[in-house]
């Protein structure tokens, strides 16, 4: 059922109870990425930076973002001059900070983790940074200390050495004020003015001014994308990256304790992402009168937004599952597995220990997903496109790898070596039986 009279921006509806098991399927399906072409595009501008350097750096950044640069980075310590602020926009900043650096903080593995697993057999795990870090932030245009702040804080609290920052340049070949303030408050050294797959080359290759580095993270274009997918299949080049990246979503579950206004609000807020933003209701036993005042709060509201345009494609492509239980609807929220889910219900925190697959939480209708975009602690760049069946979003831990040890003393030597033997004997591995076998023939004489 399409609902669309006179130009009212709606969703589209179904109704659980009426639909198949293959319309089920088809809903809980993100529309297909097909990223070969972009690939094919995005290879040359790679291997040109990788070539050529900052020249190809100036280049490609006055062809795509039409500016024209002398020197495509900037380095510790940034110029104040460059970083001015008003005194709102600051303070906002810095409460931001304050609580995204608690939270990501708080998740520092910071303790050596020792099991004895038999006696004289002791196994350590810790924690070391990743030393070289390149973190993408979008938009040319678009003003994201946001973004730098999900990113930088982790990187910051996990100890990188090198936190080396992207952001393609403002017309006039600077530096968004907000993002350089973030970037001078996480300690970055770098300041890369390149956007695009031109931005991820300098950083997993490096060039004359752009330090290499071992991991990239960070959301973007189609071209970041596919940038940051080559780069990390390059062995050449040997760098990681956070996850795979689609357009941003929210499922939202609301029930008859739901007020309207809040639920079409955040509905909204996911729609004015992009054209391809996924949005999803899903209804819990609603009365048609219910889901009409939820619709005409997204109408109203919608209309109102500056983004109304961008909203006018993304909601249309959205829909509304109409349900008969919780149960229902957290079994298609999981099957769904989205970046956010709102929980919109009745006792909503009740609902957690069932929720399987989902990026973030917000928990009741004072828990926006705009505070999690921002300021609340918790990390805005999350799994998409159903991967948060399997990825974390962006966390302290994405910036940290785990090395193990083990000591043996003779004695645990001595208990454990018959095993090793043994098994090394089934695996045909004659030099690793005879590594035991050395040690324990002294043991046992
Ligand atoms: P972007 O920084 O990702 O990309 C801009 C760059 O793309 C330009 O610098 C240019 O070099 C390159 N480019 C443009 N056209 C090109 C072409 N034809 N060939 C090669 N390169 C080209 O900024 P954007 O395009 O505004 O996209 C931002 C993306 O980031 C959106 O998809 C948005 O949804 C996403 N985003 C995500 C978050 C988050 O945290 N999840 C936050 C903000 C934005």
């Amino acid at each position: 059922l399409k609902k669309e009279e006179n130009g009212r921006i709606a969703m589209m509806t179904y109704d659980l109870k009426d639909i198949t098991a293959e319309k089920r399927s088809e809903l809980l399906l993100r529309p297909i990425i097909d990223s070969t072409e972009i690939i094919g595009r995005v290879t040359p501008i790679m291997k040109d930076v990788r070539q050529r350097g900052d020249a190809a750096l100036i280049d490609l950044t006055a062809k795509f973002d039409r500016v024209q640069l002398e020197c495509p980075t900037l380095k510790a310590p940034f110029d104040e001059k460059l970083m001015q602020l008003d005194p709102q926009t600051k303070a906002a900043i810095d409460q931001a900070y304050d609580n995204i650096f608690k939270f990501h903080d708080a998740q520092m593995d910071r303790d050596t983790l020792t099991v004895e697993t038999m006696p004289g057999v002791v196994c350590t795990r810790f924690a070391r940074p990743i030393e070289r870090v390149g973190l993408y932030v979008p938009g040319g245009t678009a003003v994201l200390p946001s973004t730098t702040l999900m990113l930088g804080i982790p990187a910051k609290v996990a100890g990188c050495s090198e936190i080396v920052i992207a952001t393609p340049p403002r017309p006039d070949g600077s530096v968004v004020p907000e993002v350089l303030y973030v970037a001078h408050k996480v300690g970055a050294s770098h300041v890369l003015l390149a956007g695009g797959a031109q931005a991820v080359a300098a950083m997993a290759y490096g060039t004359q001014t752009v330090p290499k580095v071992d991991k990239i993270c960070g959301p973007g274009n189609q071209y970041v994308t596919a940038a940051k997918m080559v780069a990390q299949n390059d062995t050449s080049c040997l760098v990681s990256i956070d996850m795979p990246a689609g357009p941003s979503e929210v499922l939202v579950i609301a029930d008859k304790t739901s007020n309207p206004a809040y639920t079409a609000s955040d509905l909204l807020s996911q729609a004015e992402h992009g054209v391809d933003s996924q949005v999803v209701l899903v209804a819990v036993d609603l009365t048609d009168a219910e889901l009409a005042a939820i619709e005409d709060q997204i109408h109203i509201q919608a209309s109102r937004l500056p983004r109304v345009d961008i909203v006018r494609q993304s909601i249309p492509k959205s829909y509304t599952l109409k349900v008969k239980t919780l149960d229902e609807a957290v079994s298609f929220s999981n099957d769904y597995a989205p970046e956010h889910l709102i929980l919109h219900n009745d006792k909503p925190e009740e609902l957690l220990p069932k929720i399987m697959h989902a990026g973030s939480v917000f928990v009741g209708q004072y828990s926006p997903e705009s505070c999690g975009d921002y300021a609340s602690g918790t990390n805005h760049t999350l799994p998409t496109y159903g991967y948060s069946r399997m990825y974390s979003g962006v966390n302290t831990l994405t910036f940290v790898k785990h090395i193990t040890s083990q000591q043996l003393t003779a004695d645990g030597l001595n208990r454990l070596g018959d095993t090793v033997m043994r098994l090394a004997e089934i695996e045909g591995l004659e030099a690793h039986r005879n590594a035991v076998a050395i040690r324990v023939a002294d043991l046992r004489k």
